[in-house]
């Protein structure tokens, strides 16, 4: 899979940009919306007596106890969707195997998101000249979505082995890309899981706010805080990045959304 080598082209100092998917890239909630529908009617068609019994809301709050229980597997959505499905089948006397088909199907509709219009345009300029590396907590398989040529690669919390703000993802994703904390950027949308945690890394982190949501105030700024891709490709054409400034970086656009 080809990507920019140490001696290729680069954007200042980035070698490296890794980005959220859900609420960066393209809009979360009703993508998982109409997956948790199109499975809850399904199952009421293949078994009809979970659905009898447990509701959706009841199905979710399965979900958050197993986690609760197994928090090794947490991080895993997909393991714990299947996980908890097998165990409601079994108590109903259903063919546990049954749970993945449930899990396919889910996948298949949590797949069918919509990018936001800067999105895909963006990603593929800069594409040309950094490494781009989509890191998610999701279970979004990005090959089966409208950016499955946006990246040189995904790495996701079930495959590092812990969710964001823990470092796994970033640190696989920096040891693929052979980028050092200072070569890299990452960019999303959650202060906490994104913004902090790439911080506390030494990454500079980019906000992506694109509901004009104010910063947490008890969380230091991020290096830039932008509305959509477009303003971080306007800063990225003349920034020089600091990652250990907090604030907006010095050469940072005024047209950015650096007011926090
Ligand atoms: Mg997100």
């Amino acid at each position: 899979m080809p990507f920019p080598t140490p001696t290729g082209a680069r954007r200042g100092s980035v070698r490296l940009i890794t980005v959220d998917l859900d609420d960066t890239v393209w809009p979360c909630a009703p993508v998982i919306q109409a997956a948790e529908q199109a499975l809850y009617a399904w199952l009421g068609e293949q078994v009809p007596r979970l659905t009898e019994r447990f509701d959706p809301e009841g199905l979710r709050a399965h979900r958050r106890a197993l986690m609760l229980a197994q928090p090794e597997i947490a991080h895993d959505l997909t393991a714990v969707r299947r996980l908890s499905l097998r165990a409601l089948l079994a108590e109903l006397d259903y063919d546990v195997g049954l749970a993945d088909l449930a899990v396919e199907l889910f996948r298949r509709h949590r797949n069918r998101v919509e990018p936001f219009a800067d999105v895909v345009p963006v990603l593929a300029r800069l594409r040309e000249s950094v490494c781009l590396v989509a890191v998610t907590n999701g279970n979004a398989d990005v090959r089966e979505t409208p950016l499955r040529d946006a990246f040189h690669r995904t790495v996701t919390a079930a495959e590092a082995g812990a969710a964001k703000p823990d470092p796994a993802v970033f640190e696989l994703a920096m040891r693929w890309a052979g980028a050092a904390p200072a070569e890299t950027l990452h960019v999303g949308d959650d202060p906490l899981r994104d913004v902090e945690a790439a911080r506390r890394l030494g990454i500079g982190a980019v906000w992506v706010n694109r509901t004009g949501q104010p910063w947490p105030g008890e969380l230091p700024p991020p290096l830039l805080a932008v509305r959509d891709l477009h303003e971080l490709e306007a800063w990225l054409g003349t920034a020089q990045i600091d990652s250990s400034a907090g604030g907006a970086a010095p050469g940072a656009k005024p047209g950015a959304t650096n007011a926090l």
